[in-house]
């Protein structure tokens, strides 16, 4: 998909569609104003026989209009303008990109960015247009066994602005835009490869083949460079698979060489059966997004080297599968983690933290600026914020602030959660330091107390987690990957090479 900007008059722009907003009751944005003028009011007397009233989700697609040089107008419904916020500006343009779809028109021109989305600037409304034209268009079809018929003839969107510094602002909002859709797309694509071709393995390929693309340094350690390092929280979860273990280390140098960096880690379990506490037949298959996080951070790497971020990144992933088999590790079992912290396994479906705490304490030799972990950690924290805001919780209220910034500017949004000591009263055990799962009061898939257990592990430097559980991916009809939390990695990376840290 291309993407550019569009300046100058509308009425004479060739092209083969022009997208305007109306807002209800039949309200045109200024860009319908000036196409409804120059036409004689063509869409004001469309409008009046009732075929569009201006509702959220609503589109009309009018052909050949009067005086006109383009070959369609879409007009999209905004719903009413005193409510016209950032949600509803990103469903005007799904709708849209829906629309567009069904049409043959190859190219675009999107009025939508002029519109007045609360405080947000030029350069925030045309990301978020390029991010959802990526996201509407976005397929996964690489294992159909027929390519299948394209499904639009969609090839290049322009952004209609105001000559000045809106269109100064755009150009530097596209190029930041493609960056990011790159980075949810390679984190989509990932997380929708099934469980079969998805291994460790593969994740371990696709990292080297970043790399190299990028430039940048991977180093995969083995089941041997493991053992060495005592992670036996990692490996206890690993013995079950077939599959062997990655630890995955990808390091960008977009910074000064002796820059502390900013660690990302995320959750690579390829496929979780729950191990010997084996979870439900139905919805199973979609175990395969438990390396949603993993596929995170390299979407955030690969956004980050796109940008030429001058910042040093490292990305840490912990892949492996979690099976049951004749070796797998069973409840009770007591693994000594890297930290030198024993762990009573009281619930084997509980095994992100138990690879995450690990990764977490090899993190420590690089003496982070900050540690971010991302994980689909517990089915709790979708329970308690849905499919719309990650979870967030961080022993730092500076880098708390930092994220829950960035994920405002990204549009891809956390929630802060609580880490009182009150909840880590829930990992007691008779027989080791600690269990890896919550008892008493607190459920056994608590997000609280799974954030509570990683946080024994990452004193050393400013930590956060993100349960993005509930985010990354969706059930159902529109069953996928969705590519969160990658925008908001990013913006919280261009914060940082912006100086931005703990403001
Ligand atoms: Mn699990
Ligand atoms: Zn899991």
């Amino acid at each position: 998909m291309d993407f550019g900007l569009a300046t100058g008059s509308l009425a004479q722009r060739r092209t083969g569609c022009i997208v305007v907003g109306v807002y209800e009751r039949r309200q045109l944005s200024p860009s319908a104003l000036d196409l409804d003028a120059a036409s004689g009011h063509a869409l004001a007397s469309v409008l009046a026989r009732g075929d569009l009233e201006g509702e959220p989700g609503t589109t009309l697609l009018l052909h050949d209009v009067a005086h006109l040089a383009c070959e369609r107008v879409l007009l999209v419904g905004l719903g009413r303008e005193c409510d016209f916020r950032e949600s509803r500006y990103l469903t005007a343009l799904a709708s849209a990109v829906k629309a567009l779809r069904t049409t043959g028109t190859a190219e675009a021109t999107l009025c939508l960015p002029e519109l007045h989305v609360g405080a947000r600037d030029a350069a925030w409304k045309i990301e978020q247009a390029l991010i959802a034209v990526m996201d509407g268009t976005y397929r996964f079809d690489q294992l159909k066994s027929k390519p299948p018929a394209a499904g639009h003839a969609l090839r290049k969107v322009a952004f209609h602005v105001a000559d000045g510094p809106d269109a100064t602002a755009g150009e530097a909002a596209i190029g930041r835009g493609l960056a990011i859709a790159a980075g949810i797309v390679l984190a989509k694509d990932l997380g929708n490869m099934p469980g079969n071709l998805c291994t460790p393995v593969y994740l371990a390929d696709r990292a080297r083949e970043l790399g190299s693309r990028h430039g940048f340094e991977v180093r995969i350690l083995e089941r041997e460079d493991l053992e060495q390092l005592g992670m036996g929280g990692f490996l206890a979860v690993a013995r079950g698979s077939r599959q062997p273990p990655k630890l995955i280390v990808m390091e960008y140098r977009g910074g000064a060489g002796d820059a502390r960096p900013v660690v990302l880690v995320g959750k690579g379990i390829t496929f979780d059966t729950g191990g010997l506490c084996i979870k439900p037949a139905a919805a199973m298959d979609e175990m395969k997004f438990d390396m949603c996080g993993a596929a995170s951070v390299f979407g955030a790497l690969h956004a980050a080297a796109l940008m030429k971020l001058p910042l040093h990144v490292v990305g840490i992933v912990p892949a492996t599968e979690n099976m049951p088999d004749g070796n797998a590790i069973k409840p009770g079992d007591v693994v000594t983690t890297m930290s030198g912290q024993t762990v009573e396994i009281l619930d084997t479906d509980s095994e992100g933290r138990l690879v995450l705490c690990d990764a977490l304490t090899y993190a420590e030799k690089y003496d982070p600026a900050a540690v971010v972990d991302v994980a689909t950690l517990t089915g709790s924290i979708a329970s308690a914020l849905g499919d719309v805001a990650s979870g967030l919780f961080s022993s730092s209220d500076a880098l708390a602030r930092e994220l829950l910034a960035a994920g405002d500017r990204a549009w891809d949004r956390a929630w802060r959660m609580p880490l009182w000591d009150d909840y880590q009263e829930a990992l007691k055990s008779n027989f080791a330091d600690f269990p890896n799962v919550g008892s008493g009061d607190i459920c056994a898939d608590c997000a609280v107390t799974a954030a509570c257990f990683l946080s024994r592990f990452t004193s050393r430097y400013p930590w956060a987690h993100l349960d993005v559980a509930g985010t990354v991916s969706r059930g159902g009809a529109d069953k996928g990957a969705t590519g969160r939390p990658v925008a908001l990695l990013a913006h919280f990376l261009v914060g940082r090479a912006e100086g931005n840290a703990g403001r």
